[in-house]
């Protein structure tokens, strides 16, 4: 039997209580027996600021799905050197978890409507399925994707969430650490006191 697989990937600094309950209810929408968290590598800036260190986020990401059985985290992006592509990811996950594996990928809509921008874009659809949550009224491109993937490849692949919009973003995490407003239940209890205690976003 197949056995379907979600891939979350992200800066994670933090991860958030969004990024847990979009990946739960994808989890079990789709039916998927795992879902498999993937901090970003360090990016030299991401919109003219400092990201924190990569071994942090990855620390935050384990403690926040150690709860849940079907969550994992991959270091897979964080070995990695050069640029990390998401059709390399990939083709590396599908070796190590063999053929009968498929893979969702769940993003934000946004991220999906460029995904022609993306290196070699036409394949990675081909070989994953992307699920699409949609948030802050950004809405899917069905139209623009269609036209620049073909019909058939578009509904056999791209999926949309149905969930309610959470506004909650890392951005607005780290701004209120920083002015010393609460962060209680936008992130983990355990992800919290770890922010806390190494004085990260202050
Ligand atoms: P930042 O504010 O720093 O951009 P972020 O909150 O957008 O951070 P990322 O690590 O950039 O978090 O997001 C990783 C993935 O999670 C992306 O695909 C993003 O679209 C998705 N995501 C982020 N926040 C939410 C949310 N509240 N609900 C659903 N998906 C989310
Ligand atoms: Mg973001």
């Amino acid at each position: 039997m197949k056995q379907k697989i979600g891939l979350m990937g992200g800066t994670f600094d933090p991860i958030h209580t969004g990024h847990l309950l979009t990946a739960e209810a994808v989890r079990e929408q789709f039916g998927l027996q795992r879902v498999i968290f993937i901090p970003a590598a360090q990016p030299p800036h991401k919109q003219g600021r400092k990201v924190a260190p990569a071994y942090d986020r990855l620390i935050m990401t384990e403690i926040a799905v150690a709860g849940n059985p079907c969550f994992g985290v991959s270091r897979i992006e964080l070995q990695r050197s050069g640029p990390s592509y998401s059709v390399d990811t990939l083709r590396e996950l599908q070796q190590a978890h063999g053929q009968e594996a498929e893979f969702y990928f769940i993003t934000g809509a946004d991220a999906i409507n460029e995904l022609s921008t993306w290196h070699e874009a036409q394949h990675l659809l081909e070989i994953c399925h992307f699920i699409a949550a949609t948030r802050q009224g950004c809405a899917l491109d069905l139209p623009r994707l269609r036209r620049e993937f073909g019909e058939s490849l578009v509904s056999s692949h791209v999926h949309e969430l149905p969930t309610p919009e959470l506004e909650i973003s890392s951005t607005d995490i780290r701004r209120r650490v920083q002015e010393g407003r609460s962060i209680k239940y936008l992130v983990t209890a355990e992800v919290e006191a770890y922010i806390y205690k190494e004085g990260l976003y202050s």
